[in-house]
């Protein structure tokens, strides 16, 4: 580039450089880190490095324009219809996009068309449906720390407003943020990114980690505007008294969305702080181990206990499940809530198919609720809204003689509004279109205003409709037409072949390849009539929706209130389709330490393996003092099957879930902890040792008598000695001070020695048999220690 044309080189533009661009270099100046969606009729047009950048990831072409006297800009576009999807694109891949509209009508601007920017996405703040068409949760979340190494989190889902914050020491808030996998970290611009990549464990790049000026990080201001947002007088009441950091985060939430020009956030009614007295808390490693939300091997959802246990038939029930499988209950009280609908709804298959029947078709209302919360909500949603309050009442109905403590408290609570239904399906037409300002939004018979406006202009429209036919009789041209478009408003076209039959009233107005457009007075005088008048009907619709949604956010807490209510029972409804379905049993939820399983089984492997063939095995942890159940067996026999299975039966049964298991009586866990086998956490940079000895020391220190801890090939990355003495030195720590409910698998059969040592210590071995030379695994787990050869067969 000379240095005449480059923007930098002098504080003005050079003078070659079109206004256009002028305009557009002045925009990207303010914006120098995101890519601009630089609106220009009915595109999207991005350029420069912009285009560069975004062209092969919206797999679009790169093309160019002059940029002034003698460069060309590369240059790439979008329509601006079918933005949405690639925004997502875009969000996905981590870019954050500055959307510049034009924002003054290009008919009556004097010159270039003013423009400006009216929304910031970025990846955790953008509500666009991702590309793959998931529900999945959307998650900003916003750290700050003090100089004492505590640490406050923040983090919200946009699409929804759930809203949850802490506060803590960093290594737990850490775990914290890695279990929410957020879709973008904002930190305070004083600190340094290399440290939060590290303390957060982030595997690079894989969220966009933002920094955020410091000055947005103040505890007062925080507390004022959060205080303005819900409208309250102290934050206590949400459990947040006394937590600075934690509301500090929160704070700086809300002034990034501002910054992001999110106005307007009515559906952000409450924060909640995550609550480990009523929660469990699994750490990031044994999310993973168990597959609950992934497939570790494949990274994707499908094999992971959430893609087997979801029959839920809502966006809403689907994040609620998932938020249940990573936070499930503690108390006995909420278990039993839900075990009871689920119960109720297994025992009655009328009443189970009743409900089945109107969630499937219930849109996803708590994100409609989302939408309407940033001022996003199009007609089409709006009807959805009244739809979902149809559904709703229906569903209430179904429930009247609905006997459990769950399905009665979603009866007594769900809101009655059928007045909202009635006022939408009175403003609005029968199928409304996805934009406001070009008609068709607003029923007739709901405005005179309105009404009078159409009425106006009846006849022209009717002259026009009627327009084809007449010219068509009149020319004896069959293939006349009468059209519309934005330059030359209406005309009647006429091919070539014809054209000389045209009437001498016709005015020529257009040439195209194969035909001619025509115009003819009285057309003009109708399209005045009717293009003044639409431009009212347009404003006026505009308006009157404008009132509808201004109604809804009246009454957004009711919609919120039927959207977690309608999330609850499609969860519900779902888990019972589940256990109906897959058999599964009611687990007893005791408040002691026992755990006992006949025939369980693993629900993943269960579910990919031929019907009938998985095999079933018993947990026994009564009240014997063996504690810690030492589990050998060659590798490929089950071993690993079976440790996650017994961990899965848990977190399910304290989900409120059925379970996969002929009996189950369960003595609640206050955690799972587990290592299982060597992950993939070299990409960390630690070895693989070094994890695993990080990893079992926290679950030494965390575990209580209460917890289910579950051990694979602990001692596996080192060498086989020291293996050996690890393994052993943890069985030993756990036998002497924690009792908690242990199984520990393992390929070191010295091991099982400790059984003579410790009185808590059981063994156990997955059987096998030999047949024909050939060991045949059975999958079966039996008490007793490994022998070194397989016991003869029969
Ligand atoms: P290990 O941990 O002993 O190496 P795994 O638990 O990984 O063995 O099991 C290996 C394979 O054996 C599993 O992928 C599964 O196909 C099969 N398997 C394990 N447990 C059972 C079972 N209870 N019933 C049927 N098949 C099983």
């Amino acid at each position: 580039m000379t240095s005449r044309t480059d923007p930098k080189s002098a504080g003005t533009k050079p003078p070659g450089m079109t206004p256009l661009m002028r305009q557009f270099h002045a925009f990207k100046a303010q914006h120098p880190d995101k890519i601009l969606f630089f609106r220009m009729g009915d595109f999207y047009e991005m350029f420069g490095d912009d285009a560069i950048k975004a062209a092969p990831i919206l797999g679009i072409a790169l093309t160019s324009r002059s940029g002034d006297d003698e460069d060309r800009i590369p240059l790439a576009g979008v329509p601006h219809h079918s933005a949405e999807k690639y925004l997502a694109r875009l969000l996905e891949a981590g870019e954050k996009v500055v959307i510049v509209e034009q924002v003054e009508d290009p008919k009556t601007a004097r010159g270039l068309v003013k423009r400006d920017v009216v929304e910031i996405l970025t990846p955790g703040t953008a509500t666009v449906e991702s590309t793959d068409g998931h529900a999945h949760p959307l998650c900003l979340v916003a750290i700050c720390e003090n100089d004492k190494g505590r640490m406050g989190l923040a983090a919200l889902d946009l699409s929804t407003g759930a809203f949850q914050v802490d506060e803590g020491d960093a290594t737990v808030m850490a775990e914290r943020v890695r279990v929410l996998e957020p879709s973008e970290i904002i930190y305070p611009s004083d600190r340094s990114r290399e440290e939060f990549v590290q303390r957060l464990g982030l595997a690079n790049g894989a969220t966009s980690l933002n920094d955020f000026g410091e000055w947005n990080f103040d505890f007062r201001t925080a507390e004022r505007e959060l205080n303005d947002q819900f409208g309250t007088a102290t934050l206590d009441g949400f459990g947040v008294g006394g937590c600075r950091l934690a509301i500090t985060a929160a704070g700086a939430v809300f002034r990034y969305l501002r910054e992001n020009h999110r106005q307007q956030l009515s559906h952000i009614t409450r924060l909640a702080r995550f609550d480990d007295a009523e929660y469990m808390t699994l750490d990031y490693t044994t999310v993973r181990n168990l597959e609950l939300l992934k497939n570790v091997a494949t990274n994707t959802e499908q094999h992971s206990l959430f893609s087997v246990v979801n029959k839920c038939h809502t966006g809403s029930g689907e994040r609620r499940l998932q938020q249940a499988l990573l936070r499930p209950f503690k108390k006995k009280e909420k278990i039993e809530l839900r075990l009871s609908g689920v119960d109720e709804l297994v025992r009655h298959r009328d009443l189970a198919a009743a409900v089945r029947q109107q969630t499937q078709l219930l849109p996803d209302l708590e994100r409609l609720t989302g939408r309407l919360g940033i001022n996003k909500l199009n007609p089409r949603q709006a009807a959805a809204i009244a739809t979902s309050l149809e559904i709703a009442a229906k569903l209430r109905e179904a429930l009247k003689d609905g006997g459990s403590r769950s399905l009665s408290r979603i009866y007594d609570t769900l809101p009655d509004r059928n007045d909202i239904v009635r006022t939408v399906r009175a403003a609005l037409v029968d199928e409304p279109p996805l934009v406001t300002n070009k008609g068709d939004v607003i029923r007739r018979g709901f405005s005179e205003k309105l009404d009078a406006l159409n009425d106006s202009i009846r006849e022209a429209r009717a002259y026009i409709a009627s327009l084809q036919n007449k010219e068509r009789q009149r020319t004896g041209i069959p293939t006349l037409k009468v059209g519309f478009n934005k330059v030359f408003g209406y005309y009647i076209e006429i091919t070539r072949a014809h054209s000389k039959s045209a009437p001498n009233d016709y005015i020529r107005k257009q040439t195209l390849v194969n035909a001619e457009r025509y115009i003819t007075p009285e057309l003009k005088e109708k399209e005045e009539l009717i293009l003044a008048a639409e431009e009212k009907i347009f404003r006026c619709e505009e308006e009157l929706y404008a009132e509808l949604v201004s109604f809804l956010n009246d009454n957004i807490h009711d919609l919120i209130l039927t959207a977690n209510l309608l999330a609850e029972l499609d969860l519900v409804a779902g888990l019972a389709e589940l256990a109906a379905t897959r058999g599964y049993c009611r687990p007893e939820i005791f408040e002691d330490n026992r755990l006992l399983l006949a025939g369980g089984r693993h629900p993943v492997i269960e579910s990919v393996l031929p019907a009938g063939s998985f095999v079933a095995n018993d947990t026994t942890f009564d009240d014997s003092p063996e504690r810690i159940h030492i589990l050998t067996g060659p590798n490929m026999s089950g071993k690993s099957t079976y440790l996650r299975q017994v961990g899965l039966i848990v977190l399910l049964a304290q989900i409120g879930s059925f379970v996969p298991a002929d009996k189950a009586e369960i003595g609640l866990v206050d955690r799972v902890f587990t290592r299982v086998g060597a992950l993939d956490n070299l990409a960390r940079g630690q070895s693989t040792f070094l994890v695993e000895m990080v990893e079992t020391a926290n679950i030494l220190h965390n575990a209580t008598e209460r917890s289910l801890v579950l051990l694979d090939e602990v001692g596996r990355g080192t060498s086989t000695f020291d293996g050996l003495s690890v393994a052993w030195a943890v069985v030993e720590f756990i036998a002497e001070r924690k009792a908690a409910r242990t199984i520990f698998a393992t390929h070191y059969h010295e091991l099982t020695g400790m059984a003579e040592v410790f009185n808590s210590v059981k063994n156990f071995q997955v059987a096998v048999k030999k047949w024909e030379d050939r060991v045949v695994f059975l999958h079966q787990i039996v008490p007793g220690p490994v022998r070194q050869h397989p016991p003869p067969a029969g």
